[in-house]
């Protein structure tokens, strides 16, 4: 199949893609809506990049005018919209802060795991939304024909409504719409370069932020928790997208996908170039570390690791946008050092944890 090999922040990696045109290359229908997608995530790759690159005062010049209303005032101000199965974006709006929950489960699921969100990040970490200076959470949802994908394009969140056959809706887990929104947390501060061990740290922050805000939500501790990405969106009960305590197993002889491909250690370290390097796989590696160091440590993820993950993200000092593995390493312990000084055992256990995946 001769098709151009590329990857964007969202939550279904390339390396999917491809499996599933492959699949439905016998299949007119099905194969047209796959290849479509493919080209639609292309089309907000440049975007992506582009703001990336683009100071915060350069950023602001493209936002949305309703973005740069944004205040300081500590609030979180949520708008869903619907692209009603089209192309465009924003499209239609369905509900604003403070409305009462539509008919639209879409549409409430989203502007509830929103809220979850920006709850998670202001609570814990004093943090005023995705640019910490009360941004606007804008989503569309129904963003075009059996959309198989849902991601942050730089300035709003899109959710597809998936096939119905390999995935459902997009927005039925709340870890993919924290996800999604994290990328834009990390935008915003250490703005990871999109390739290579910065890109797969990206991709690795954005699914630890999701799991916590998702155990968050629903109050649980390590060892509750499932650890999973995307289990309600990859349909069938033994599947999900990614798993931060067993990568390489959230999806097991898939009959479309195939074997989950993502390494817990360094030596299953791979160079993918149609993954940026391998950014939505090598992922598993940091994410594994993530998942050591909070068993370890014990409780809740979120009020020790999550903390100390979290200070390494904003630290743009020692987490430049090109750093690598053991960069964040090295930041994470420093944290933990820091915010713990009377208990060595947390920056021992994330020092251990970065030990365990080979970092
Ligand atoms: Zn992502």
């Amino acid at each position: 199949m001769c098709i151009k090999r590329h990857s964007i922040q969202c939550i279904i990696p390339p390396y999917m893609m491809e499996k599933l045109m492959e699949k439905a290359e016998n299949k007119p229908t099905a194969f047209k809506t796959k290849v479509q997608a493919y080209a639609t995530d292309d089309k907000f790759r440049s975007k992506r990049q582009l703001f990336s690159k683009l100071s915060h005062g350069a950023k602001r010049v493209l936002l949305h005018e309703s973005l740069k209303k944004a205040t300081k005032k500590a609030a979180v101000n949520r708008a869903v919209y619907t692209a009603k199965n089209k192309e465009t974006q924003p499209g239609t709006l369905v509900r604003k802060e403070g409305q009462a929950p539509v008919k639209d489960k879409d549409v409430n699921r989203a502007y509830d795991a929103a809220g979850y969100t920006w709850d998670f990040y202001y609570s814990l970490f004093g943090r005023n939304s995705i640019d910490s200076k009360g941004m606007k959470i804008i989503q569309t949802v129904h963003y075009g024909v059996k959309y198989d994908n849902a991601f942050w394009d730089g300035e709003q969140m899109i959710y597809g409504d998936g096939d119905g056959k390999i995935f459902s809706s997009f927005t039925t887990d709340i870890d993919i719409i924290g996800h999604e929104l994290t990328h834009g947390v990390v935008q915003y501060e250490c703005n990871l370069a999109y390739k290579d061990q910065s890109g797969a740290l990206n991709e690795s922050l954005a699914d630890v932020f999701g799991t916590m805000i998702k155990q968050k939500t629903l109050n649980q501790t390590v060892k509750q928790a499932d650890w999973l990405i995307g289990e309600n969106c990859l349909l069938g009960k033994k599947y999900a997208l990614r798993s931060l305590k067993a990568p390489g197993t959230a999806y097991v002889n898939h009959p479309d996908l195939g074997t989950d491909p993502q390494p817990a250690t360094m030596s299953g370290y791979v160079n993918d170039p149609s993954d940026n390097g391998g950014v939505h796989t090598n992922s598993g590696i940091p994410n594994h570390a993530f998942y050591v160091a909070a068993s370890a440590i014990g409780g809740y993820s979120w009020e020790k690791t999550g903390r100390i993950w979290y200070a390494a993200l904003t630290d743009t000092k020692l987490v430049k946008a090109n750093a690598g593995f053991a960069d964040f390493k090295n930041a994470t312990i420093t944290h933990a050092r820091k915010l713990f000084p009377g208990d060595s055992s947390v920056s021992k256990a994330v020092s251990d944890a970065w030990v365990t995946v080979g970092v």
